[in-house]
C-alpha cells in the first residue's frame, strides 16, 4: 500500500529560510517524525492563510502533503504560542540559542521524542518567566542526557572516586566531566573548575528546575556555570552554537 498522500503532525519551527518569490523553507522538529524540512508556499505574500503561524517559538498542528524534495504544509494552526516569551530579549534570544541546539542534536527523519518534549518544556518556562540563564543550562544538561552523554559530575571520571571538597577539581568535556586531582590533565579542553560551580552542576543533574530557579547564586559562579556547561555542549555537538553571539552581545 503506498504511504497516504498526507499527514498531519505537532512542530516546532527551529529556522526558516526564504525561497523564490513568496515561499519559506522551514526547518521543524517534530515528536515522532523528527526533524522536517518542509515548504511553506507564498507564505511571504500579505493575505497568506499560514504566513503568520508557521512562525518559531510556537507550537504548530500541521498538514503537511508529501513532496519530491519538500513536503508542504498545507494547514497550520497554533496550538500553542508562548506569547509572552516574545516579549523580553533575553528570552528570545534563549529560544533561538536552544532552538538551534535541538536543531543540530535531531538528524532529518530521526525519532526525536525526548529532545521535542524538552524543548517545549523550556519554551514552556521562558513563557512562564523563568530566569533564561538558569532554562539555558538545565536545557543543556537534559539535551546532553538526552543524547546519551551525561555530564559526569558526582565522581571522578578516571577514577570513579568522589574527590573530596578541599581538593581541585577539573572539567574535562572530552573526557566526560569532573576530574580530580590525581590525574594529570590532558593539555587541551581542561579548565579548573571551582566547588562553588560544582555544586550548581550538581544541583542540576539532582534537582528539578523549578527548585534550581529559586537558588540565589554569585554572579560569578553562574558565569562560570555557563562557560562548563557551553564548552560542553560544544564538545557534545561539536562546534560552537551562531546564536551565541547574539545571546552574548545583547548582554552587552
Ligand atoms: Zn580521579
Amino acid at each position: 500500500m503506498p504511504a497516504p498522500r498526507t499527514y498531519r503532525t505537532p512542530g516546532i519551527v527551529l529556522s526558516r529560510f526564504d525561497l523564490g518569490e513568496a515561499d519559506r523553507v522551514l526547518t521543524i522538529l517534530t515528536p515522532h517524525e523528527g526533524k522536517l524540512r518542509v515548504i511553506a508556499k507564498g507564505v511571504r505574500r500579505p493575505g497568506s492563510r499560514i504566513g503568520g503561524t508557521v512562525e518559531p517559538f510556537a507550537e504548530i498542528q500541521l498538514l503537511l502533503a508529501r513532496g519530491r524534495t519538500f513536503d508542504v504544509v498545507t494547514q497550520a494552526q497554533v496550538s500553542e504560542a508562548w506569547l509572552r516569551l516574545r516579549d523580553h530579549l533575553g528570552s528570545t534570544a534563549t529560544a533561538w540559542y536552544i532552538g538551534e541546539l535541538a536543531e543540530r542534536a535531531v538528524e532529518e527523519r530521526a525519532g526525536a521524542y525526548p529532545v521535542y518534549a524538552l524543548l517545549r518544556r523550556a519554551f514552556q518556562l521562558l513563557d512562564d518567566g523563568m530566569s533564561p540563564d538558569r532554562v539555558a543550562r538545565w536545557y543543556e544538561m537534559e539535551l546532553a542526557d538526552a543524547l546519551g552523554v551525561r555530564p559526569e559530575v558526582e565522581r571522578c571520571v578516571e577514577c570513579d572516586r568522589v574527590p573530596d571538597e578541599l581538593e581541585r577539581f577539573r572539567w574535562a568535556p572530552g573526557l566526560g566531566g569532573l576530574l580530580c586531582e590525581r590525574h594529570p590533565p590532558p593539555p587541551a579542553e581542561v579548565s579548573d573548575l571551582s566547588l562553588g560551580a560544582l555544586k550548581v552542576l550538581r544541583a542540576y543533574r539532582r534537582l528539578d528546575i523549578e527548585a534550581i530557579a529559586a537558588f540565589r547564586l554569585p554572579v560569578a559562579v553562574e558565569a562560570e556555570v555557563e562557560r562548563l556547561m557551553r564548552r560542553f555542549v560544544r564538545h557534545v555537538l561539536d562546534r560552537e552554537a551562531r546564536s551565541l553571539a547574539f545571546l552574548d552581545e545583547i548582554r552587552g
